[in-house]
């Protein structure tokens, strides 16, 4: 089998702190790490590796020339072979553009069995990428994987959490699956992974390489804009509800959500 995942590097969110004289985010020192559900996709991946043993991993990101550690993170993980589409052209795109570029890299890898990516990347946050990737290579999704299965006959089954369960699906390969935390737990990098990923020729592509064309991708060609990004006002003061009794004390908090009109 041949299976890809699209992996991102990503500022650690949990490191970012606001500094509170000016309000605005503190991002100096801050780590870049493989995102979260990206780090469940390829374990899923790798889980695959185990059971079927000529099964090849490729990873594949779009980002600047040092989404190349991240990438060795994941050779160190396990995975066969990492590629980086890195080029200037690609630079600002939005999701459309991230997934124009995204679909060109897989069409050039070729043939392929299973594609994986993260439910969402935790600084951009749209959970756009995958479904749209799947819909430019006009292959079936499935987003939202909390459980998977290889069955007999080629075709997948997983289970896909919503709010207040889950759906069991069965899909036929090709086909995009995008995972979330409740997959899997992802290994460690071993050491012969880390040695083996330090020698490993990471292939570099251009939008040339690739072959996109240039006017879908970049920031010109993103149909959305950013126009201003600013620090949300930290949330105000805590309140305590008074009363007596526990009794007491809901009927108030009840009072009060009404008034407020928030229940
Ligand atoms: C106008 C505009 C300009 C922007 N300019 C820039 C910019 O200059 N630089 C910049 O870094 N970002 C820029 N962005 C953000 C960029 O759109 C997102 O980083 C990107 O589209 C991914 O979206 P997301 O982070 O919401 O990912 P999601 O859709 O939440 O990600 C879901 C999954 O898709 C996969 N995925 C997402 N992105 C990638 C990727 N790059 N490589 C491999 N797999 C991926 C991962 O598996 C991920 O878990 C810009 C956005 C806009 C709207």
């Amino acid at each position: 089998m041949r299976i890809i995942v699209c992996a991102k590097q990503v500022p650690d969110t949990n490191e970012i702190t606001i500094n509170p004289e000016t309000g605005t985010l503190v991002r100096d020192g801050v780590p870049s790490i493989l995102n979260n559900d990206d780090a469940n996709a390829l374990e899923q991946a790798l889980q695959i590796k185990d059971e079927i043993p000529d099964t090849e991993v490729i990873v594949i990101t779009m980002g600047p020339p040092q989404a190349k550690e991240m990438l060795q993170e994941c050779l160190a993980m396990g995975a066969d072979e990492a590629i980086l589409l890195s080029d200037r052209a690609l630079g600002g795109s939005d999701t459309w553009a991230t997934s124009n570029a995204l679909a060109a890299g897989i069409r050039k890898i070729g043939a392929y069995d299973l594609i994986f990516a993260g439910r969402q990347a935790i600084d951009g946050d749209t959970a756009q990428v995958g479904p749209q990737i799947a819909e430019k290579l006009q292959v079936p999704q499935v987003t939202y994987v909390k459980e998977f299965s290889l069955e007999k006959d080629g075709s997948v089954v997983v289970k896909r959490a919503l709010e207040d369960g889950y759906e069991k699906l069965r899909v036929k390969l090709p086909c995009v699956l995008t995972a979330i935390k409740e997959l899997n737990t992802p290994r460690y990098m071993s050491v012969p992974g880390i040695l083996k990923a330090a020698k490993a020729d990471i292939k570099v592509w251009s939008a040339d390489d690739i072959g996109v064309d240039k006017e879908t991708v970049g920031l010109k060609a993103s149909p959305t804009n950013v126009f201003r990004s600013f620090t949300p006002k930290p949330k105000g003061k805590g309140i305590t509800v008074e009363g007596d009794t526990p009794k007491e004390q809901a009927a108030n908090l009840l009072e009060d959500l009404r008034k407020k009109h928030i229940i």
